[in-house]
């Protein structure tokens, strides 16, 4: 029996690279290959190549190149971030929510323990929107310490949206620094800082169909903090090491390439995601979305709870993974190894539920979400697929 055909759902996690961006990268490796800082020719063309490409980023987001800052991926963007804003700009307490990426969470448990750092987790409602009244009322308690609010702009689990604009300049008047986290929406969303007051913000390419290995933060003219790297002079000497010029230069393929057919991509992402929401519920008796399904959400992410009694999510997933189908998995039980997926336990997700994430690309299509609701079917419906096969 030869192996069903890959069905790849699985684009919050990583992307394929496209084939522009791959073009774009190839004469990076093996032509213009010099080092960025040499002096001769080759390494003057790098240099050129790669201002050039963060002339771009920054256009992307309505910022100065001197604001752009490119890093090895988007972990190493908002560790350094948390790290240099407490060391650098005398942050005293930072802000932030349970349901961000690991990179932040684990970051903030080392400010907090390392550099006695007091730390505030905002309260998440049941589709994973962070509590404002409480931020407001913490940003204006008396006596305030010198804050840091780090938000992520969407969530990677269930797709949750902050209204960044609105955070933002909220944080602002009450003299609070602002981070977002931007891993899931840069080149999937306009972003003007112009409009959003933001001091800092981390990207990675290897989620809008760049190269992984690569990514960059954003600082603020004015707010910029050091290296965590120590090293060589690089990106102003806020991050010493060679540059990765042709992860640069893919990275930089891919944003353009993004937001030249933003409009066109978003809208076919959506209704794919719709029609995946309405294919689920139609075929599968008392599922669940999680997160602001309907509201202010990703585009790109649905997260389901199956209800299936007693079926552990690992179970699932490997059965999913024999039928040739690429997803993500977070589960809101917690017991021995299996700790869960501390979002979906944040917005205290019915653990009855196996939860599922698909996540969509511009590469996903209708007939590739038939056919894994066809598959799904085989697996957690046996019966009907029993009586459907004997018709
Ligand atoms: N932040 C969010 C929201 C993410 O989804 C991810 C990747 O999964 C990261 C940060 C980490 O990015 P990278 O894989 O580039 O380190």
């Amino acid at each position: 029996m030869s192996a069903p055909e890959i069905l790849y759902f699985d684009n919050a996690a990583t992307t394929a690279v496209a084939p522009q961006v791959l073009e774009a990268m190839l004469p990076y490796f093996t032509h213009t290959y010099g080092n960025p800082s040499s002096v001769h020719h080759l390494g003057r063309q790098a240099r050129a190549a790669i201002e050039k490409a963060r002339k771009q980023i920054a256009q992307h987001l309505q910022a100065s190149p001197s604001e752009v800052f490119f890093t090895s991926c988007g972990t190493e963007a908002n560790n350094t971030i948390l790290l240099g804003a407490v060391r650098d700009l005398g942050i005293q307490r930072i802000i932030s929510s349970p349901t961000e990426h690991h990179c932040i969470l684990h970051s903030l448990e080392d400010l907090q323990h390392r550099h006695n750092i007091e730390v505030v987790y905002l309260s998440v409602n049941e589709k994973g929107q962070i509590d404002i009244t409480e931020l407001e009322t913490l940003l204006y308690q008396a006596n305030a310490p010198t804050t840091l609010v780090s938000l992520m702009h969407a969530n990677n689990e269930i797709g949750t949206m902050i209204d960044l604009a609105k955070i933002a300049t909220l944080c602002k008047a009450a003299g609070a620094y602002v981070h977002s986290d931007m891993v899931q929406t840069f080149a999937h969303y306009p972003i003007n800082l112009q409009e959003i007051p933001l001091d800092f913000m981390a990207s990675s390419a290897h989620k809008f169909h760049g190269p992984k290995g690569v990514g960059f933060m954003y600082m603020r003219t004015g707010n910029v903090v050091k290296s965590m790297i120590l090293g060589g002079a690089q990106e102003r000497n806020l991050r010493a090491g060679t540059e990765n010029i042709a992860g640069i230069m893919g990275m930089t393929a891919a944003a353009n390439l993004a937001y030249q057919n933003l409009e066109k991509d978003t809208q076919y992402i959506f209704s794919l995601k719709k029609y995946l929401q309405q294919q689920l519920l139609q075929n599968f008796p008392h599922i669940q979305f999680n997160g602001d399904v309907d509201g202010n959400s990703l585009y790109t992410i649905l997260n389901v709870g199956f209800c299936q009694k007693n079926y552990p999510t690992e179970l699932l997933l490997f059965q999913l993974d024999v039928e040739g189908i690429c997803v993500s998995a977070g589960s809101a039980c917690s017991s021995g190894s299996d700790i869960g997926s501390h979002v979906l336990k944040a917005i205290k997700s019915s653990p009855a539920h196996t939860a599922v994430r698909f996540s969509l690309s511009k590469f996903n299509t209708k007939s590739e979400i038939d056919m894994l609701i066809q598959r799904l079917q085989g697996i957690l419906l046996p019966e009907k697929m029993v009586a459907h096969n004997s018709r």
